[in-house]
């Protein structure tokens, strides 16, 4: 048995993937684990009583979460704050499901959701997961609606590759038509008409005429494996960016200082530009921490202040060296699995990472005593986005922009490093521990 095979840090995060096939279950288990820890949970639609000492979360759709822990210590405080993303690339089930062709096969109509890699969602089992909407009644008897997570958990749907005698070129390339190609059998012609639905209902205990809506995923059935010849990988669905909202969260859970408030963000619909209520780009990140500052007695010249001494690590995965395609990554700005954390920059900026936030944070890391990388894209390369520099635009701090290393990003079944997780987890509890304030001339320091 290998020691990585074995360490609690891997099979937690494995645990963690498997039980969150949909955004909104990742989030429901980040939730349990926050509410085991003694976090307590307030609606955003309440009023906030909150305390020096005290830690809390919130939700927000049901697909994001802040969490936060206040010091006892407040004078010259800033917040300490991490962002992940819960969602990852797939295909969402559409309202009128049911396909039937030549009245041999129900088909599942879908549609895509972000920047999959299509072709690694053909032939293999999939599930389907994700919440629906109930019509209930309350304890007066008034309806009411209720959300409810279902998650099917077998083996239940499939889309078929073309067999190569039908399509010569195959190793050649093939364009992916989603509304042609991707579309999963779910059944042969035996199905009733409407049995989907009565599927849906029966797993999330209702009657069929009592779904009124509904957000529901394909999602991939293999189980994570650790795998190399020293079981240096591990492979998962979801990688990006559950690794990310898994190893903060322990950072989080460890890392701690009575003169800051340390804040922990996971964010939904990162795939799609992070433009929704419960997304990065909107005010949930700002909101939270207004009411923070207002809830502890402050104003706003202190939440100005506040936002001045605080520091954001925006976390979300990294591109290794493809071993089969060296050549697509910047020849010294690369990065490798399991040696360390990734920073990445970006001249444009689509990255946050500048001087002063590398700088703090390689700190942070040196004293951690994890080993971290440096990615660039390469300059004819136009590489992609994330979350830290969408949230600046409604709450302006100084960001890293971090992430580990991986293999075949938005595959369905990605590949990453043993070691990292536990590196991120060690960078964020130390992290979390430090504390941010300025100095006299107003720069940015860190005490840790
Ligand atoms: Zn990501």
């Amino acid at each position: 048995m290998n020691s990585w095979r074995a360490d609690p840090a891997v099979a937690d995060l494995l645990e963690f993937l498997q039980k969150s096939p949909t955004a909104f279950h990742a989030v429901e288990n980040l939730r349990q684990t926050l509410l085991s820890a003694g976090f307590t949970e307030l609606p955003e639609s309440r009023r906030w009583e909150i305390a020096p000492g005290g830690s809390y979360f919130t939700t927000r759709n049901g697909s994001s979460l802040i969490a936060f822990r206040i010091g006892t210590e407040l004078e010259d405080a800033g917040f300490t704050v991490t962002a992940s993303h819960s969602d990852s690339p797939c295909f969402k089930v559409k309202e009128n499901a049911e396909i039937r062709v030549r009245d041999h096969y129900v088909q599942l109509n879908t549609e895509g959701y972000g920047g999959m890699i299509c072709s690694t969602w053909l032939d293999r089992p999939l599930s389907i997961a994700g919440r629906v909407l109930l019509r209930s009644r309350d304890k007066d008897g008034r309806e009411t609606y209720e959300s409810r997570l279902i998650d099917f958990d077998r083996d239940l749907v499939m889309i078929p590759n073309l067999a190569i005698h039908m399509n010569r070129k195959v190793n050649d390339g093939v364009a992916y038509n989603k509304q042609v190609d991707m579309i999963p059998l779910f059944g042969s012609g035996e199905v009733k008409p409407g049995e989907f639905r009565e599927m849906v209902a029966a797993e999330a205990g209702a009657a069929p005429e009592d779904i009124l809506g509904s957000d529901l995923y394909l999602y991939n059935r293999t189980a994570p494996a650790v795998w190399g010849a020293r079981n240096e990988f591990v492979s998962s669905a979801r990688l990006d960016d559950l690794e990310c909202a898994w190893g903060t969260l322990q950072g989080f859970l460890k890392g701690r200082n009575g003169g800051s408030i340390q804040v922990y963000c996971c964010f939904d619909n990162e795939e799609v530009g992070s433009g929704t209520k419960q997304g990065a780009d909107s005010t949930m990140l700002s909101d939270v921490l207004y009411r923070i500052v207002r809830g502890l007695g402050m104003d706003d010249e202190d939440y100005r202040c506040m936002t001045a001494r605080s520091f954001m690590l925006s976390c979300d995965n990294a591109h290794a060296v493809h071993p089969n395609h060296p050549e697509k990554t910047d020849v010294a700005n690369c990065t490798y699995m399991n040696e360390g954390i990734v920073i990445k920059s970006h001249a444009g900026q689509k990255y946050t990472s500048d001087a002063v936030s590398a700088a703090l944070f390689r700190g942070i890391c040196q004293k951690a005593g994890v080993p971290v990388q440096f990615f660039a894209n390469r300059s004819d390369e136009a590489g992609g986005s994330t979350l830290g520099n969408i949230a600046m635009a409604h709450v302006s701090m100084n960001t890293v922009d971090l992430g580990l290393a991986q293999l075949a990003m938005h595959s369905a079944y990605e590949t990453a490093g043993v070691r990292d997780i536990v590196y991120l987890e060690k960078a964020c509890e130390t992290f979390y521990a430090s504390r941010f304030t300025a100095d006299e001339d107003g720069r940015l320091q860190v005490e840790s």
